[in-house]
């Protein structure tokens, strides 16, 4: 995130607070407004901001209720709220710090203190965001790790309950890797694992699609809105690139390449534990692919 180019959200029912706040800001920040809390909400979820500036009264969703849905889904958590209030009580402050709000500013606006508070939490933010890059990334290979992939699976997840799309999933194993690293040894191993890491990724060409990095020589992919047919697609594709590789594996019993299988399955997601159900469906249609004789592709409805 660049601090420069931050962009806040700024929520208030009254036309002048936000007249106020945005030419307080407009110059440091991209700024977006509201004017109701469903608007907030609706604007959260077209475009995900840095920060929030949340009035707590408005007419229907009011802030405190705004901030706790906010709060409740894992895909929002994040998001630092700053809330707007005319009261200076000590209760409402308590109050909203204990619903997860970050900071209070209070009405009448202080310009110094607006522009002061909202650097220090954009600061904070840059922060957050630099380390969750370090925790989701697989220091090998570069790509996703296993906790991206299992974030990005709920949320997909509850996307696709939500636009009725369907999800598949991708589980891809190499072959014989296990006599591959006690004979060329481990540095020749993680060599080995950069180069499929690479393929795999090559091997999708939507920015939506997510492979990761599931854990040794395992790994996933998340393909939203893809039918069992485009998923069996890409793996085949994955298949190939892997074998072009043609990285020499002697010790390999189906090839004198290292090659990779791949379990694939598509589901309509109704409910939020599916997506987590349909993983283990398609790990043990790897489990199948394997057992088949490996370097293939198995889909969940195939034997
Ligand atoms: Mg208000």
């Amino acid at each position: 995130m660049d601090e420069a180019r931050a962009r806040i959200l700024i929520v208030d029912d009254q036309k002048v607070n936000l007249d106020i706040l945005v030419n307080l800001l407009e110059d440091s920040y991209e700024i977006a407004v509201a004017k109701s809390g469903e608007a907030a909400l609706r604007a959260v979820e077209a475009d995900m901001p840095d920060l929030i500036l949340l009035d707590v009264v408005m007419p229907g969703i009011d802030g405190t209720e705004v901030c706790r849905r906010l709060q409740s889904e894992p895909g929002t958590r994040h998001i630092p709220i700053i809330f707007i209030t005319a009261k200076s009580s000590v209760e409402s402050e308590a109050e909203g710090l204990e619903l997860g709000a970050v900071d209070y500013i209070t009405k009448p606006f202080n310009p110094a203190v607006v522009r002061a508070r909202v650097a220090n939490h954009i600061r904070l933010k840059r922060y957050q965001d630099q380390l969750e890059a370090l925790n989701t990334r697989d220091p090998l290979t570069g790509i996703a790790n296993r906790r991206r992939f299992d974030r990005y699976l709920e949320h997909e997840g509850r996307s696709a309950i939500r636009s009725g799309a369907p999800l598949s999933l991708l589980m891809m194993d190499i072959d014989y890797f296990k006599p591959y690293n006690d004979n060329y040894g481990h540095p020749v191993g993680d060599e080995c694992l950069k180069q499929v890491a690479r393929a795999l990724v090559g091997a999708v060409d939507r920015s939506i699609d997510l492979v990761a990095r599931y854990g040794g020589e395992e790994f996933a992919a998340v393909l939203p809105g893809t039918s069992e047919a485009g998923a069996l697609k890409v793996a085949e594709a994955m298949r190939k690139a892997v074998r072009a590789l043609g990285i020499k594996h002697q010790h390999s019993q189906v090839a004198d390449c290292v090659t990779i299988s791949i379990g694939v399955g598509t589901g309509v997601i109704t409910r939020h534990d599916q997506p987590m159900q349909l993983l283990e469906q398609v790990d043990a249609a790897l489990y199948r692919a394997k057992a088949q004789g490996r370097d293939r592709v198995v889909g969940c409805q195939q034997p």
